[in-house]
């Protein structure tokens, strides 16, 4: 609003300089002065004059010396006459040098144009100007209804070659490439094509990656959508621009639409407050309709990507529409080193190099955290003046993508050091002595992103299953610190509590969830709800009593309690072991797997 005043303010100012400057340009500098006719008369008679210029009434007298006057004649007689009838002598009236004008008509025209149109003229591109430059800041006004989809070029064409691993899911989309091909062939035996896939999997494991493959791989034409692009301002948009892509794309079929991050229009219909609802509603009703819409052999694929495909409307994914359902699990170990392969390629690294290390030491990361660890390790390299990136530069990223970077800068104070010694200390003795725990590969108290220190332990291989007592030994591991400080400085401090947070979540789950606790035996508690105005679940609906509750949380309690007991036992027992890594770690700040398991095995 301030803009547009001061615009507004601007453009007056800019026409009253532009006005000024005509009125200047049309006044002639130097006008002639005005005569009376007698006067004129006597300068004839004196033959002072050098020539009469006559436009209808009025006369402009050019004098012999140079100087110029106007005056005006009666219109009904001619000059001659007019002269004549003043008594000059005809002689006289011959010798006048006349020039008769024609009464310029343009000249009319010319001052109403100044006069009149210009002002409009000039108000009206100021007009137009700041109606352009409002619009620029506030999308296209008038292309509101029509879908933005992009249509994917040749450019930097990713292959299915580029996607590692995900075995299933690239023979399900080679197929759907295959019907895009050659319809005919599917078509000629009855089999009706599928209209939609749907990609689901959690953020960063490829699905957006995997549908630019399919365009790739395909060679039809690719519309790009983004489900959030749909969803704007106001009310009717989405609709519109959801059958705006539709219609472009059947006359290009046979070719594909690819709507990535559905789940911002196809959330449950009627699950939910707010005005944005309402559009999201409408939105996703058009993609139904353009979707039952297809004829039979109508030869446009939709594939969809999700990471929340819990809380997408159920209609979505009757068949017909979103037939084909494909999961994406994040990468096993061998995927994982796949991955690496694909993104070291064309980057400079030693050649000494074991990607196979690198994938054991990081499950649970995904195709997109591994990417970015590769990026991580050149970056570092780069920082160190190196050529290439080794080994260590790459375990280095793996810790800065899962902890964030290290924080040198961020000196602690030589209790600070202490206490966090032992806490790490507690949290390795506690994974080195329980079988079920996973092994301790690093122990650092350099403080990182969040947290103060870390014990890093690594499953042995990946795992898809938790038992419960990887779970108990898990919650075990976690008190650890907080067991450690208490026993060694009897006291404890506020490092502990981030531990405290994630066990309590842990032992919780096992109890309302995962059907771990004795007591309550074998159903599941609470059940999340979606709440759309906020996107996240902050509503827990409650399917139990009042009185199960409070076994909920009693159970929880004896979870935590007897996690804590074990930490304390082992540490009592093996307090010799505690100050040893403690202090080796107060030296060294961390502790690598082969140092921390001579350090465990000696007496
Ligand atoms: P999302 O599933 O969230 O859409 P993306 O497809 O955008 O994830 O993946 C992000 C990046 O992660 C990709 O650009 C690619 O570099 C990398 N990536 C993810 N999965 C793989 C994979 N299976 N193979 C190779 N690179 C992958
Ligand atoms: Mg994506
Ligand atoms: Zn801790």
């Amino acid at each position: 609003m301030k803009i547009l005043t001061r615009n507004i303010l601007i453009a007056f100012l800019i026409l009253f300089i532009l006005a000024g400057a005509f009125s200047l340009f049309i006044k002639p500098t130097e006008s002639p002065k005005q005569i009376i006719f007698s006067e004129f008369i006597s300068l004839v008679n004196e033959d002072k004059v050098q020539k009469i210029s006559i436009e209808k009434s009025d006369l402009t007298i050019e004098l012999k010396d140079g100087s110029k006057a106007k005056t005006l004649k009666e219109s009904e007689s001619s000059l001659t006459e007019t002269l004549k009838n003043y008594g000059i002598v005809q002689e006289k009236i011959t010798n006048l040098n006349l020039e008769i004008k024609e009464p310029a008509e343009y000249g009319a025209w010319i001052s109403i144009f100044t006069s009149i149109l210009l002002p409009f003229l000039i108000i009206g591109f100021f007009v137009w100007f700041m109606f352009r430059k409002v619009q620029g800041s506030q999308m296209q006004a008038f292309s509101f209804g029509q879908s933005k989809a992009k249509l994917a070029n040749g450019k930097e064409k990713v292959t299915f070659a580029d996607v590692a691993g995900l075995k299933e899911v690239k023979e399900e989309l080679k197929e759907i490439v295959e019907f895009l091909r050659k319809p005919k062939k599917f078509l000629d035996i009855g089999a009706r094509i599928p209209r939609g896939v749907l990609l689901m999997g959690s953020p960063g494991t490829g699905k957006t990656l995997l549908a630019r493959a399919v365009a790739g791989e395909a060679g039809v034409p690719f519309f790009y959508m983004s489900g959030s692009e749909f969803v704007e301002m106001f009310v009717g948009v989405g609709a519109s621009r959801v059958r705006d892509l539709f219609t472009t794309a059947k006359k290009s079929a046979p070719c594909i639409i690819f709507v990535d991050e559905l789940d911002a229009v196809g959330r449950q219909r009627g699950a939910g407050l707010g005005g944005g609802n309402d559009e999201r509603e409408q939105t996703l009703n058009q993609i139904l309709v353009e979707m039952d819409g297809f004829e039979k052999d109508t030869n446009v694929i939709v594939i969809a990507a999700t990471n929340r495909p819990d809380v997408l409307d159920p209609a979505l994914l009757r068949p017909g529409r979103f037939d084909r359902q494909v999961v994406l699990d994040l990468p096993d170990i061998s995927e994982r080193e796949e991955i690496l392969k694909i993104h070291i390629k064309n980057k400079i690294f030693d050649k000494e190099i074991s990607l196979k290390r690198v994938a054991e030491r990081t499950p649970g990361f995904s195709g997109a955290d591994l990417a970015n660890l590769v990026n991580e390790a050149a970056i570092l390299a780069a920082r160190g003046e190196r050529k290439f990136f080794n080994q260590q530069d790459l375990y280095d990223a793996m810790e800065k993508v899962l902890l964030g970077p290290e924080r040198k800068s961020n000196v602690l104070s030589k209790k600070e050091k202490e206490i966090t010694a032992y806490h790490e200390a507690g949290h390795a003795l506690i994974a080195a002595s329980l079988k079920d725990s996973d092994p301790v590969h690093k122990i650092s108290i350099i403080p990182r992103g969040r947290v103060g220190g870390f014990t890093m332990k690594l499953p042995i291989e990946d795992r898809r299953l938790h038992t419960k007592s990887h779970f108990l030994a898990d919650l075990a591991v976690s008190l650890g610190g907080y067991a450690a400080e208490q026993i060694v400085f009897e006291e404890l401090t506020t490092g502990a509590s981030n531990d405290l947070r994630v066990a309590t979540d842990l032992a919780r789950r096992l109890v309302t969830q995962y059907g771990m606790s004795d007591k309550l035996g074998p159903r599941t508690f609470g059940h999340k709800e979606e709440m759309v105005f906020l996107g996240r679940e902050i509503h827990e609906e409650r399917n139990y009593s009042e009185k199960i509750s409070a076994m909920i949380d009693e159970e929880v309690g004896k979870f935590m309690g007897n996690a804590y007991k074990t930490a304390k036992k082992i540490i009592t027992e093996k307090r010799n072991k505690l100050e040893q890594i403690a202090k080796r770690l107060m030296e060294a700040e961390t502790i690598e797997r082969d140092e921390f398991d001579l350090l465990m095995k000696a007496a």
